[in-house]
C-alpha cells in the first residue's frame, strides 16, 4: 500500500511539475505574443498619425499659403484648399484658420461641427499638435489635426485644419488583433477611440502609451489556466499513471499470491517435520525464495536424517547393534497382535551361563566379543519377522512366530550350536552356554509384556536350576503361562 501511494504521489508531483512549467511557458508565451502585437499595433497607429501629420505639415509649410493667409482672397484660400485635398486621401475635411482658431472661408459648405470649432477656438489648440477626437455624431467619428502656419519671421498666421475618419483607425486595429484577443484605443481621459473585441472574465492586460497623443493603447487577452495541450498533459499523465498503478495492482497481487503459496507450502514442510511426517520438499514459484527454499529444504533433510539417526540409537544396543529393550518394548505390540489372530508366537528369554566367570577370567574384553558372537547367531537364526533384542548384560529376548513346541525343541540346539561355533571361529575356547526359557504369548485374553516376560524368565530361572545349558518351555501355546 505504501509502494502504490509513494508512486501515485511522485506521479502525482510529476504531472503537477510538468503542468506548473507548461502553464508557466503558455504564460510567458502569451504575454509575449500581447506585447508584440500591442507594440506592432501601436507602431502602425503612430505611422499612420505621422503620415498624415507629414502631409499637413508640408503643406502648412508652404510659401503660396503663407501669402494666401497674410494677404490672399478667399477664393484663392478655397482654390488652394480644393487643390490640396486630392493629394490627401481618406480625409473629411480639409479647410484653414485664423491665429484665433476661426475657421476662413465659406464654413457653412465646410464639414466641421460645432465642438470642432470651438475646439480650436482654444488656446494652444494651433500649436500644441496634438490629435483631437470627436465622437459627438454617431457613425461620424474623427480626428482633427491642426499645423500651424507661420510667416518667415515666425508670427502666428494661422493654421491647417485636417480631420480623419476614425475608421482608418479602425482598419489598422483590426489588421493586427488575434481573435481571442482584444485591443482599444484610448484618449487622455479615458474615452474610447476605437476598439476591436471584447473579453470578459479573468483577462491579462497591457496598456502602451501612444506618443505625442496623449492616448494609450489596452490590449487584453483571457487567462486560461488550462491550454488544449496542458489539457492532453493531464490526460495522458492520468492515463500514463492508471496504467502504472494497474501493473502495480497486478504485479503485487500476483507476487502475494506466489509469496503465500511458497510460505504455506514451508509451513506444510515444517509442520510434517515437527509431526516427524514425510516432509514434502518445497518447491517455490517465486525465484526469490529460491535459496531460502534450498536452504529449508536441506535442514529439513538434515533434521529427518538426525532423527533416524537418533532414533535408531535410541533402539539400538550399541555393542551388539542388536534392538535393545526399548525397541523390544515398542515391537511388542506386533507380536501381541499376532498371537491375538491366533498365530502362535514364542518369547524366549536367554542368559548366557557363567558370563561373569568369562569376565572375570578373561576380561571385559573377551566378554563383549562373546556378547557379540551371540548377537551375531541371533542374527543368523531368526527370519525377518521375528525379533531378537538385548534386554540388559548377557539377558536376550527373542519373539519367534509360527512356531510350535518341536519346531522350538530344534530351534534351541541349532542356536546354541552356532553360538559355540562362534565362540570357537573368535579362537575362544569357552565352556560357557546358553538357558533358555521361553513361555507362549496369550492370545485371545490378551497379554502384557510384564506377564510374558516374567512367565519367560520364571522358566529361565527353572533352566539355570536345571543345571543350565537348556531350554525350559512354560506351557503349551494357549495354556497362557500354566505349566
Ligand atoms: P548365570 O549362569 O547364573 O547367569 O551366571 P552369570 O555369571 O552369567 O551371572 P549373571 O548373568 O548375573 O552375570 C551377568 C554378568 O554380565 C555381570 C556383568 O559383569 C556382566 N556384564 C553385563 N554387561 C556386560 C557387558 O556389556 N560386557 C561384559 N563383558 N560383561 C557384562
Ligand atoms: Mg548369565
Amino acid at each position: 500500500m505504501w509502494l502504490l501511494l509513494s508512486v501515485v504521489g511522485m506521479f502525482g508531483a510529476g504531472i503537477g511539475l510538468s503542468l506548473w512549467f507548461s502553464l508557466e511557458s503558455s504564460r510567458e508565451e502569451q504575454q509575449r505574443f500581447i506585447q508584440y502585437e500591442a507594440e506592432q499595433t501601436r507602431g502602425n497607429l503612430v505611422r499612420h498619425l505621422a503620415y498624415y501629420r507629414l502631409l499637413l505639415d508640408n503643406a502648412a509649410r508652404d510659401p503660396e499659403l503663407v501669402d494666401l493667409m497674410e494677404s490672399g482672397t478667399i477664393d484663392a484660400r478655397q482654390q488652394w484648399i480644393r487643390s490640396r485635398q486630392r493629394l490627401l486621401p481618406e480625409i473629411v475635411e480639409l479647410a484653414l484658420v485664423d491665429p484665433h482658431g476661426e475657421v476662413l472661408g465659406e464654413t457653412a459648405s465646410l464639414r466641421i461641427g460645432p465642438e470642432c470649432r470651438q475646439e480650436m477656438r482654444r488656446p494652444g489648440a494651433l500649436t500644441d499638435g496634438r490629435p483631437r477626437v470627436h465622437r459627438e455624431v454617431a457613425g461620424a467619428g474623427h480626428v482633427d489635426l491642426i499645423s500651424a502656419v507661420r510667416d518667415a519671421r515666425g508670427n502666428l498666421l494661422g493654421g491647417v485644419f485636417l480631420s480623419l475618419r476614425l475608421t482608418q483607425f479602425q482598419r489598422v486595429i483590426d489588421a493586427a488583433i488575434h481573435p481571442y484577443h482584444a485591443i482599444a484605443l484610448v484618449d487622455a481621459r479615458g474615452q474610447t477611440i476605437v476598439s476591436r473585441g471584447e473579453i470578459s472574465g479573468r483577462m491579462r492586460e497591457l496598456r502602451l502609451p501612444v506618443a505625442d497623443t496623449g492616448w494609450t493603447l489596452i490590449a487584453q487577452t483571457p487567462v486560461q489556466w488550462l491550454t488544449r495541450s496542458g489539457w492532453r498533459q493531464v490526460v495522458a499523465g492520468l492515463l500514463t499513471l492508471g496504467a502504472v498503478l494497474l501493473v502495480l495492482v497486478v504485479a503485487m497481487v500476483r507476487l502475494r499470491h506466489t509469496m503465500l503459496r511458497d510460505i504455506m507450502s514451508t509451513v506444510d514442510a515444517l509442520t510434517a517435520l515437527a509431526r516427524d511426517e514425510t516432509v514434502p520438499k518445497i518447491v517455490p514459484r517465486y525465484i526469490e525464495f529460491e535459496a531460502v527454499a534450498a536452504d529449508i529444504n536441506m535442514i529439513a533433510l538434515h533434521l529427518q536424517e538426525q532423527r533416524a539417526r537418533l532414533e535408531h540409537l535410541s533402539l539400538t544396543d550399541p555393542l551388539t547393534g542388536l534392538p535393545n529393550r526399548r525397541a523390544f518394548e515398542t515391537h511388542f505390540p506386533l507380536a501381541q497382535g499376532l498371537a491375538q489372530r491366533q498365530h502362535p508366537v514364542a518369547l524366549v528369554m536367554l542368559d548366557i551361563d557363567h558370563f561373569k566367570q568369562v569376565n572375570d577370567r578373561y576380561g571385559h574384553g573377551v566378554g563383549d566379543q562373546v556378547l557379540l558372537a551371540l548377537a551375531h547367531s541371533l542374527k543368523a537364526l531368526t527370519r525377518r519377522a521375528e525379533l531378537a533384542a538385548r534386554l540388559a548384560g548377557d539377558e536376550f529376548a527373542v519373539l519367534l512366530s509360527d512356531i510350535d513346541a518341536a519346531g522350538l525343541d530344534a530351534w534351541y540346539p541349532r542356536l546354541s550350536d552356532h553360538f559355540r561355533s562362534e565362540l570357537n571361529a573368535l579362537g575362544l575356547d569357552l565352556q560357557t552356554g546358553l538357558s533358555a526359557g521361553q513361555t507362549w504369548l496369550g492370545g485371545a485374553s490378551g497379554d502384557t509384556l510384564n506377564d510374558a516376560l516374567a512367565r519367560a524368565d520364571r522358566a529361565l530361572y527353572r533352566a539355570k536350576a536345571r543345571g543350565r545349558g537348556q531350554l525350559v518351555q512354560d506351557a503349551a501355546p494357549g495354556a497362557d503361562g500354566a505349566e
